[in-house]
């Protein structure tokens, strides 16, 4: 065991893990083990984790709800840092907000607005990733997005604490600045805006939304969407028009009932969905000239 390792057991105890697989920790329910898993229960946790690997000049990978990444099946080397800090906090006021640790649920940040008669944030009820997840890759849906929701984010870098502004975050769609960096930070917390509003109208919202998602979105394990929507078109548009809807390898398939999803019909392996990304990305190319980049995260050793 490295001393690096060592050190994290000794600090972590139960909260630490050798050689943890990974796949119950991803929607997907796909993915080798880490060589180190650890719990963070809290943002002293969290904060702990990440300066220990650096102290020890390592990285790690984090992890939310894993909703939106691709684990390899050979899994991950070294630290994985699993968030599970999440305390939040309704700030009511002249000018009301929520304030949740990033390993909270988005979707339970919605449903505690509501709770509340707060409006702004119930296309999130969808969103089945952490706020970290959501505030790294600017989640949305229905029109919403964490860009013009947020307030602020508190971020950990090996260089201290920050707290950052959505222009700071540099938001783009599917996109942010933290994500873009060729340095790590560890986002910690973030507020967002809410409004007074109509409990009635808020509920009917929430669940006009959810109800929209059950007839669209194919059940089973996903990552949701695959790949990101091309200027004025959509992925899934594309891939069904190459004729690729349905199309199987191994366990993994290009769902058929939402060309986006790629889902694991049980036992599928990171290879065989892989492949069909791949797979995807070329005949797209092909058939009409267009690159499809990927929303979701390839992540580990392949
Ligand atoms: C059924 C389904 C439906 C979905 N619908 C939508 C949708 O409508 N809109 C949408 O935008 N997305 C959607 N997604 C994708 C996914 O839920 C979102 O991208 C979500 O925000 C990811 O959060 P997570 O906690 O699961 O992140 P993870 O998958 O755990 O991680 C994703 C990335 O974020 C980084 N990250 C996570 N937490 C932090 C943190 N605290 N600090 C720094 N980096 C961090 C990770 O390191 C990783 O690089 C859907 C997914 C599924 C499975």
């Amino acid at each position: 065991m490295s001393s690096l390792a060592a050190e994290l057991c000794r600090h972590f105890e139960k909260d630490a893990q050798e050689n943890a697989l990974l796949a119950p920790y991803t929607s997907a329910r796909i993915g080798g083990a880490a060589d180190l898993l650890l719990t963070a229960r809290s943002l002293d946790a969290l904060r702990q984790a990440a300066q220990i690997c650096w102290a020890h000049g390592q990285g790690f990978t984090l992890l939310g709800a894993g909703s939106n990444l691709l684990v390899s099946d050979k899994g991950i080397r070294g630290v994985v840092i699993l968030n599970r800090a999440k305390r939040q906090e309704i700030r009511p006021g002249a000018e009301p907000a929520i304030w949740a640790e990033s390993g909270a649920s988005f979707s339970s940040l919605a449903r505690a607005a509501a709770a509340q008669a707060f409006t702004g944030l119930e296309w999130a009820v969808t969103i089945p990733g952490t706020v970290g997840g959501a505030v790294y890759g600017n989640a949305g849906a229905f029109g919403g997005e964490v860009a013009t929701d947020l307030l602020w984010a508190e971020a950990l870098t090996r260089q201290g604490e920050q707290r950052l502004s959505p222009a700071q975050m540099g938001y783009a769609y599917r996109s942010s600045a933290l994500k873009r960096a060729e340095t790590p930070a560890l986002l910690l917390a973030a507020q967002f805006r809410l409004a007074p509003g109509d409990p009635a109208q808020i509920q009917s919202k929430m669940e006009e939304f959810t109800r929209r998602r059950k007839a669209s979105q194919p059940p089973g394990a996903s990552m949701g969407s695959m790949f990101k929507n091309p200027p004025g078109d959509y992925a899934g548009r594309l891939i069904e028009a190459a004729g690729l809807k349905g199309k199987r390898l191994g366990n993994a398939q290009i769902s058929p009932i939402h060309a986006n999803f790629f889902v694991n019909l049980g036992n599928a392996t990171a290879q065989d969905l892989r492949e069909l990304i791949f797979l995807t990305q070329q005949t797209v190319q092909q058939q009409f000239n267009v690159k499809l980049e990927t929303e979701v995260e390839m992540v580990g050793e392949w």
